[in-house]
């Protein structure tokens, strides 16, 4: 199988003020010897058939066969697939593997939180290995996966700890696709296996994961094919059938890609904004310099099949005496007017060596209530999984780089409340 190519981010050179908006990617994907199935189209599908000599006239059919069986039945094996022919499951396993990303580590919070650290291949022997996690957070009538889309991030916002990252490749879509399979096969969530029990997991519903949210490690428009192609997968109904209503992509705002990700993705959209003025959001969110506020809404009012049924989710990240004040909540409010718009409060996640602090909870509180009398629902998002570190900004990056007493730091700083 052909190798992904090599992340496609334009190395960005230092801005005229020489501030550098971006790191330059670098580390790509080498498949392995014997490719997964995981992750590809159903046309890629076909010629992988193609190339083990299934004729032609068979390939639509044994294509429909394979995608029941990985998506709708989660088979871990070809030996599991019954309706087959057992030539062609033998042939298949001489070629391919279902092979997800490697599990190295599960974490199961009081709160039922869980959340997964992959290992994935690197590009040279012997470095260190890839990793990204994926999180799962439970609540009654639902349950959303929250999955990476790069391993580290280019972009180097000023509150989150992925930005500091110095590894980054793109993974691929079978390694976006792969975590959910993995989070299905963990949580048991496939038909006829046994379901996992614990606090905390949904109580509605036929199915533990209702809901994808693209809010892990990365910036998803900055790896748009791999991204496009698995959320095309995941909302295939055929196979894991996630209503494309129920997939939001979070961007932290690449104004050319949104138009695109409206057309090619059709998933629902969540802009990290967390500022409402151009100076504060380029110390922020440094991609603003690039792309300022004015272009960013512009391209969010464009955004195809916008209703007040179908609206625009803004992030704003709660930073004490940075963006928090009454006058902020109210320039958001009229920033936001004619955008079928719902604001996504976000208490900040400290971790070790930030500036910043997580706002006041009275100060959230007043703030939030602005928002929510100019007409928008305004959820603050309770910080879930705190005792496994599972919170926005932190994955991964929490639990590996850090020295172990960082790691106690930001422990006892992630359990207070
Ligand atoms: N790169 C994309 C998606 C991943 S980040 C984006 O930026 O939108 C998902 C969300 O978590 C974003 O809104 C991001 O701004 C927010 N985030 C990052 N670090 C955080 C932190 N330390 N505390 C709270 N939210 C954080
Ligand atoms: Fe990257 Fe998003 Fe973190 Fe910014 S907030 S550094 S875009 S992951």
């Amino acid at each position: 199988m052909s190798t992904a190519p090599h992340n496609a981010i334009a190395p960005v050179g230092p801005a005229p003020d020489m501030l550098v908006l971006e790191k330059t990617p670098l580390e790509r994907y080498v498949a392995p010897e014997k490719p997964s199935l995981i992750g590809l189209s159903r046309a890629a599908l076909a010629d992988a058939l193609g190339a083990t000599g299934v004729s032609p006239a068979q390939r639509k059919m044994r294509v429909q066969q394979l995608w029941h069986w990985i998506y709708l039945r989660g088979a871990e094996n070809f030996d599991q697939m019954t309706s087959v022919s057992k030539e062609l499951r033998a042939i298949l396993a001489q070629h391919f593997t279902l092979a997800r990303p490697e599990v190295v580590a599960e974490q199961v919070s009081v709160d039922g939180t869980r959340k997964w650290l992959l290992r994935l291949p690197s590009e040279h022997a012997g470095e260190r290995p890839h990793e990204v996690e994926c999180v799962y957070i439970p609540e009654a009538d639902r349950g959303t996966l929250c999955l990476s889309s790069q391993v580290g991030c280019t972009l180097n916002c000023s509150f989150c700890h992925t930005g500091t990252q110095r590894l980054v490749r793109n993974l691929t879509p079978g390694e976006i696709v792969g975590q959910i399979m993995v989070a299905r096969d963990r949580l048991g969530d496939w038909p006829g296996a046994e379901r996992a029990r614990g606090p905390g997991l949904p109580t509605q519903g036929d199915r533990l994961i209702s809901n994808i949210v693209m809010m892990g490690m990365g910036e998803p428009l900055y790896n748009f094919e791999a991204v496009r192609d698995a959320i095309n997968i995941a909302a295939d109904g055929d196979g894991l059938s996630i209503s494309k209503r129920r997939i939001t992509l979070s961007t932290s705002g690449v104004v050319p890609m949104i138009a695109r990700a409206g057309e090619e993705i059709g998933s629902m959209l969540a802009v990290s904004l967390h500022a409402v003025r151009d100076n504060l959001r380029n110390e922020l969110v440094p991609l603003n310099r690039k792309y300022p506020i004015a272009e960013l809404l512009e391209a969010c009012r464009n955004y195809p099949g916008l209703s007040n049924a179908r609206r625009i989710t803004f992030e704003y990240v709660m930073l004490k005496d940075v963006n928090d004040s009454t006058a902020d909540a109210r320039a958001l409010v009229r920033l936001l007017k004619g955008i079928p718009a719902k604001i996504n409060l976000i208490p900040f996640n400290p971790w070790p060596g930030t500036r910043y602090e997580c706002s006041d909870w009275e100060q959230i509180e007043t703030f939030s209530e602005i928002v929510f009398n100019a007409g928008y629902a305004s959820p603050v998002r309770t910080p879930r999984g705190r005792d496994i570190l599972a919170a926005c900004g932190q994955l991964k990056s929490a639990t590996e780089k850090l020295s172990a007493r960082e790691r106690l730091a930001l422990r006892a700083m992630a359990m207070t409340e």
